[in-house]
């Protein structure tokens, strides 16, 4: 296993800028996350660090041997895509067994490999299936298979649980990581599901044009959101508009339509000003609703309500806008109407952020 550093790395194609100046290290042995939305650059990275692509300027490094120059091959890299590009003509085995055929490996070392593969995706036994023959989860762990047969020190993997059902692909998340963890590699996911990246992160960065807005574990990320792009990026937020009256420590009192609301500046290097525009993000499940006390309360009135068992969630029409609203583990549904309710947050729980 190999830690891998992109450093300052720009791509241009034509007039776009897919890339402008993203540095990040991943530890070696990590599984990593490249998330943001369509067309932020995050295909373009990992193309990069796989060779795939080259850079306009920056340099990467697998440990410390500088890859910028070499090609694809000798990165000892396995990418693995959302198309899974198998062949549809060759068997389980003679797919897994490809890569290795090209590089001149002998017959006996071949299927030895081959089986280790196919072991660690859990499909011994099926060399000999058609891939016509296999399930959507199977021809996604063939591909793995193929990847990693060829023993790479890191798995580059490209949305490569897109094309699953959601059942699927939870029971995927689950294999993929085990994977590169009982492989012993270093493994970089790119995916614009934030829940995919949230379940199966060490780490994981934020890509907004081409930039990385903030990077981090997945609790640090959702729980101290940076800007407010990222707060909606990672989970559901209400974000409200604000002036800023003061601030106290981490702490800052911000002048709302509903009043003084107090929360926590989630950015460490920002320093705000009294006067300044600001967003406070509260995430659904920060409001709670009819505590006997609490911090920051509001009333508003149920406009929509939706039972989902083990949590409900109601939309609160209040003066700082309509608020989505998580009471988990309800033991009491409320009725949409014009009984007012007083909801409140904690002060820790509401993010302050940049306008
Ligand atoms: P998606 O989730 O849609 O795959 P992404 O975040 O992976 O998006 P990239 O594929 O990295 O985004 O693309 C980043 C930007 O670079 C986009 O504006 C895209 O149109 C542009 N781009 C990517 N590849 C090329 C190319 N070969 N030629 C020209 N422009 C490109």
């Amino acid at each position: 296993m190999d830690a891998i550093r992109a450093e300052s790395i720009v791509k241009q194609f034509g007039q776009v800028r897919a890339l402008d100046g993203v540095s990040v290290e991943v530890a070696a042995g990590e599984l990593f996350f490249l998330l943001g939305a369509s067309g932020c650059g995050k295909t373009t990275l990992l193309r990069c660090i796989a060779g795939l692509e080259t850079p306009t300027s920056g340099a990467i490094f697998f440990g410390e041997r500088d890859v910028t120059k070499l090609p694809p091959h000798k990165r000892e890299a396995a990418m693995v895509f959302q198309s899974y590009a198998l062949w549809p003509h060759l068997n389980v085995e003679r797919n897994v067994a490809f890569g290795l055929e090209e590089r001149k490996v002998d017959k006996a070392e071949i299927k030895k490999r081959v089986g280790e593969a196919l072991e660690l995706v859990h499909l011994a036994g099926m060399g000999d299936r058609g891939i016509d023959q296999l399930s959507g989860g199977q021809q996604q762990r063939v591909a793995l298979a193929r990847a990693l047969v060829v023993r790479p020190k890191c798995l580059l993997l490209d949305e490569p649980l897109s094309n699953l059902d959601a059942k699927l692909r939870i029971e995927m998340r689950r294999e993929i990581r085990r994977i590169v963890k009982e492989g012993g590699l270093t493994g970089i996911y790119v995916t614009h599901d934030q829940e995919e990246a949230l379940s199966m992160a060490d780490r994981m960065a934020v890509l907004n044009k081409g930039q990385i807005e903030q990077l981090g574990t997945a609790e640090e990320v959702y729980r101290n959101p940076h800007t407010a792009f990222v707060s909606g990026f990672i989970g559901e937020t209400n974000l409200v508009k604000g002036k800023l009256l003061e601030v106290r420590g981490e702490f800052a009192m911000v002048e709302t339509a509903a009043g003084p609301l107090v929360g926590r500046i989630t950015r460490p290097e920002w320093v705000p000003e009294a006067g300044e525009d600001v967003v406070l993000s509260i995430r659904p499940e920060a409001w709670r609703v009819e505590a006997q006390s609490g911090e920051n309360a509001v009333t508003g009135k149920i406009t929509e309500r939706s039972y989902l068992g083990q949590r409900i969630q109601y939309v609160v029409k209040m003066p700082i806008g309509q608020q989505q609203v998580v009471e988990l583990n309800p033991h009491l549904v409320r009725d949409p109407g014009e009984t007012p309710v007083r909801l409140t947050a904690r002060h820790i729980d509401v993010a302050v952020l940049q306008a």
